[in-house]
């Protein structure tokens, strides 16, 4: 019988498979957090890479975000990226004007603040050093959660997006999510298997992300052995019958990165962070 990190690796090689994740000479990012998630997803990924002797420069990627617990972050990241053997490039969201102190201060749930800034530099960053691809890990737990509060928020055409592999566009470089048919739990028990080394809640603001939201999912995946995957299956469906994003991007007319509006998203924030008093 095949033992769980065997099936866990298994299950994430179908995923790169069947989705065509990686192609030959791809330069792919893998933004690394520190915690167990992406952890597994860059090893997993390096892993398949070795093993299949595919033609792609693999890269890990951190962005420190200037907290109070960010040096202690950095230093497992260096670790995790020491135990994948790959190079490690780091970033200081402060050297782009951010302070997440006052971001904190501002009207608006810091997680989604947090997101605008990790999307545009780690869209901005790998793509000016040379990537094709950003694999991120984003797994089913994530998800599902995402799927309930769309339908909730009335957000449908936002589900298009549920894919292991978001396609380039422009400026936009390519997102990979290879742990699109995992669960958080089994991302935490692979890395203990394997002794990867991750941090639990290494953001202090961590506690607002993970919410009730994450528990619902655990306690229908213990009520029924199959959901994750029966739910990642039709969720998987259901994006591929929504239309594609019509939206069409341009340039932000102060920074030039892609956006839908005049000024994008990551500049009115530091705009935003700088009426703020200190
Ligand atoms: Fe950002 Fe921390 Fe929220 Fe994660 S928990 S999105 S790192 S603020
Ligand atoms: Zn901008």
């Amino acid at each position: 019988m095949k033992s769980f990190v065997e099936r866990y690796e298994g299950k994430v090689f179908r995923v790169i498979e069947k989705f065509k994740l990686l192609r030959e000479g791809d330069k792919v990012f893998i933004a690394l957090s520190g915690g167990k998630d992406s952890g597994a997803a860059g090893y997993v990924l390096v892993k398949y890479v070795r093993e299949k002797g595919i033609d792609c420069e693999l890269t890990a990627f951190h962005m420190n975000l200037g907290l109070p617990s960010s040096k202690e972050v950095e230093e497992v990241v260096k670790e995790q990226a020491k135990k994948l053997n790959i190079p490690l490039v780091t970033c200081n969201v402060a050297d782009y004007g951010v302070d997440m102190a006052k971001i904190a201060q501002l009207p608006r749930p810091i997680c989604s603040s947090c997101g605008v800034i990790k999307r545009y530099l780690m869209n901005k960053i790998p793509r000016e050093m040379g990537a094709t691809k950003v694999a991120t890990g984003h797994h089913a737990d994530d998800f599902i959660v995402f799927f309930f509060k769309d339908i909730l928020g009335g957000n449908f055409s936002w589900i298009a997006k549920f894919t292991p592999l978001l396609p380039g566009k422009g400026k936009s470089i390519a997102r990979i999510r290879p742990l699109f048919w995992v669960g958080g739990r089994e991302n935490k028990e692979f890395c203990d298997s394997i002794g990867l080394p991750y941090l639990e809640d290494a953001c202090p603001y961590a506690h607002l992300e993970r919410g009730k939201w994450y528990e619902i999912v655990e306690y229908m995946a213990s009520k029924q052995p199959d959901f994750r995957r029966r739910m990642m299956i039709g969720i998987a469906k259901l994006a591929e019958l929504l239309p594609e994003e019509t939206q069409t991007l341009r340039e932000c007319e102060k920074c030039g990165e892609p956006t839908s509006t005049k000024v994008c998203a990551f500049c009115r924030l530091v705009q935003a962070q700088k009426e703020v008093k200190s």
